[in-house]
């Protein structure tokens, strides 16, 4: 077992959230921008004074590379991101890839040697605030290229993908650029909860069995604009009208239901949006989570039946697309049996988990055995300034890591 050096990985954690800021104690430190490249070259400096070896690969992944015995084995891969919402919190992200260089640190501290290299990597633009999609790092690398359209895609604040990403890449002149994509053994990424589970039950870790699936669609519902005085109810075709019945039943009968499931509609607009008319058009977006693939199926053939059941009470129509889906993903069950072997060595209490929310691991786990460790966040409270993770919690979590790293490293999987 090796032991981390706790204190260190509070300065680091301090040192981070010092980039980017913000006055309520959070950081934005947003995806390829002046920030995210400060973060990076710290990162940079801290590894290359380790004598680790640091480089990049095109979509500006950030890698850094602790050699082993037999140095063309596959890595060991640990790590997570390092940019933020705008009003993020300093863990998010930050705490995992920080615990993965701590493990790198440690057992250079205690000059282990490993069978096989063990990296830390911070993935690209996982929030997708700025530029989207999130997860633009750890999808490039599990893919093996750049999808061409994300090059043209403007962020948020007008900046175009392509420069930023090139400007990104060429700040670091120290970590040289190579290939997209290459094998892995497995990889294990720390990561706070960013829900209240863990802290509700006093858990300090939780083993992350997959994430839920996502579906999102985009709802038209038509009618016919009318004067909202003189227009009976026999004459009405009130699209509004039939959306909200539809939601309102949808509402009362999908989460109540199923513990597992999610649903959301989180925006919502009608044309031509006049105090004294009946709306023409209504749109909303809806997002459906579930583990099981056959309840998204399910989820969404009910949502698309109760608004197509009330649009027609309306002499409504009704044009509903899908608009992004994300099938669930189970992690590696060996991996995970590691993970629990560690927490058992270490007497730190655990519970498998779903994680709610994607993250890189996602991504990774399509081309190697892949895992997360999941820490409390105080009051479930994450893309916010306020996120708080008890430093009794982060240093278990760079525990686990480092204690799952040696056996993964001496045993295998
Ligand atoms: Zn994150």
């Amino acid at each position: 077992m090796v032991e981390i050096n706790g204190s260190r990985l509070e300065a680091r954690l301090d040192q981070f959230a010092a980039i980017g800021a913000t006055p309520k104690g959070g950081v934005n430190r947003q995806a390829l921008t002046e920030g995210d490249r400060h973060a990076r070259r710290l990162l940079t400096k801290l590894a290359l004074a380790r004598g680790f070896d640091v480089f990049q690969d095109q979509v500006a992944n950030l890698f850094i590379r602790r050699r082993g015995r037999y140095d063309d084995l596959p890595p060991l891969m640990m790590g997570s991101h390092l940019d933020s919402q705008p009003t993020g919190g300093r863990f998010d992200g930050a705490l995992g890839t920080l615990s993965a260089f701590e493990v790198l640190e440690s057992l250079e501290d205690a000059s282990v040697e490993t069978e096989r290299p063990i990296m830390a990597v911070s993935w690209t633009n996982e929030e997708g605030c700025r530029f989207a999609p999130g997860c633009m790092g750890s999808m490039a690398f599990s893919r093996g290229s750049i999808p061409g359209e994300w090059y043209e895609k403007t962020g948020s604040d007008g900046a175009l993908f392509a420069n930023e990403l090139k400007s990104t890449i060429e700040s670091l002149p120290e970590a040289p650029v190579r290939a997209l994509g290459f094998p892995i053994y497995a990889y294990v990424e720390v990561h706070i909860e960013q829900g209240p589970s863990l802290e509700a039950e006093g858990i300090p870790v939780g083993v992350v069995t997959g994430i839920q699936g996502t579906r999102w669609l985009d709802i038209a519902v038509k009618g016919q604009t009318a004067h909202a005085g003189t227009t009976g109810l026999a004459y009405r075709r009130d699209p509004l009208g039939a959306l909200t019945a539809a939601l309102a039943q949808l509402y009362h009968n999908i989460m109540p239901s199923d513990p597992d499931a999610r649903f959301t509609v989180g925006r919502i607009s009608a044309s031509p949006g006049s105090v004294n008319a009946i709306p023409d058009e209504v749109m909303c977006t809806v997002d459906i989570r579930h583990p099981q693939p056959e309840r998204l199926d399910e989820i969404e053939k009910e949502v698309i039946s109760a608004i197509t059941y009330t649009a027609d009470l309306q002499h409504c129509d009704v044009d509903i697309s899908r608009t992004f889906e994300m099938p669930p993903c189970t992690f590696n069950q060996n991996l995970q049996e590691v993970i629990i072997a560690a927490a058992g060595q270490l007497d730190l209490e655990w519970k498998g988990m779903l994680s709610g929310a994607f993250h890189d691991a996602l991504f990774v786990n399509r081309v190697a055995p892949a895992c997360m460790i999941f820490v409390p966040c105080h009051k479930g409270l994450s893309h916010n300034e306020a996120e708080y993770v008890d430093s009794l919690h982060a240093l278990a979590g760079c525990r686990l890591l480092a204690d799952t790293a040696t056996r993964l490293a001496a045993y295998g999987l």
